[in-house]
C-alpha cells in the first residue's frame, strides 16, 4: 500500500495533472456553434428543411439566413447537408446572452442565368467566393 502511493507521487512529480481547471482550450471535436459565410450560401434552403428542430429559417427572395441558436442543439446536420459549405461548426461556445434573440444574415440573392448568356458568366452571377470571407461579420443583421 505504501509502496503503490510512493510509486504514484513519485509518477506524478513528472507527470502534468489528469484534469483541466477550466474550459480555457476547447477540445478537438467540440462542438460549439454554427456560423455562416453568408457570401457563400445560395439560399437553397436545404439547412432549413433538415434541421431536426426547426430553428434555420430562409427566405431566397429576401437573401436571408436566420438562426434561432436558443433551439439549436448543435447536432450539425446543417453542416453536413450544405452544397456550398457556408456553415460550419466553431469549437468555441457561443457567448452568454440575457435576451433569447435570433442570429439574422442577409446576403445577396443569386441570379438565374438568363437564355443565351454563358455558363461562366451564369456561375459567377450565382456565387462570388472572393469577397465572401471578410463581408461575412459585416452582413450580420442581428
Ligand atoms: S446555408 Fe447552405 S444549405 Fe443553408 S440555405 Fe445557404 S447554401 Fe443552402
Ligand atoms: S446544428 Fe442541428 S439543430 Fe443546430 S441549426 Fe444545424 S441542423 Fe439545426
Amino acid at each position: 500500500m505504501v509502496l503503490k502511493m510512493g510509486i504514484r507521487l513519485f509518477k506524478n512529480l513528472f507527470t502534468g495533472p489528469a484534469t483541466r481547471l477550466k474550459m480555457r482550450e476547447p477540445f478537438e471535436k467540440q462542438r460549439g456553434h454554427i456560423d455562416i459565410d453568408i457570401e457563400k450560401c445560395i439560399f437553397c434552403g436545404r439547412c432549413s428543411r433538415e434541421c431536426p428542430s426547426g430553428c434555420i429559417k430562409v427566405d431566397r427572395k429576401a437573401a436571408t439566413w436566420e438562426l434561432n441558436p436558443f433551439e439549436c442543439i448543435i447536432c450539425g446536420v446543417c453542416v453536413d447537408v450544405c452544397p456550398t459549405k457556408a456553415l460550419s461548426m466553431l469549437k468555441e461556445f457561443r457567448d452568454p446572452s440575457d435576451k433569447k434573440s435570433l442570429k439574422g444574415y442577409k446576403g445577396t440573392p443569386p441570379t438565374r442565368p438568363t437564355k443565351g448568356s454563358n455558363s461562366d458568366d451564369a456561375e459567377k452571377s450565382v456565387k462570388s467566393p472572393e469577397k465572401k470571407a471578410s463581408d461575412s461579420k459585416k452582413n450580420e443583421v442581428a
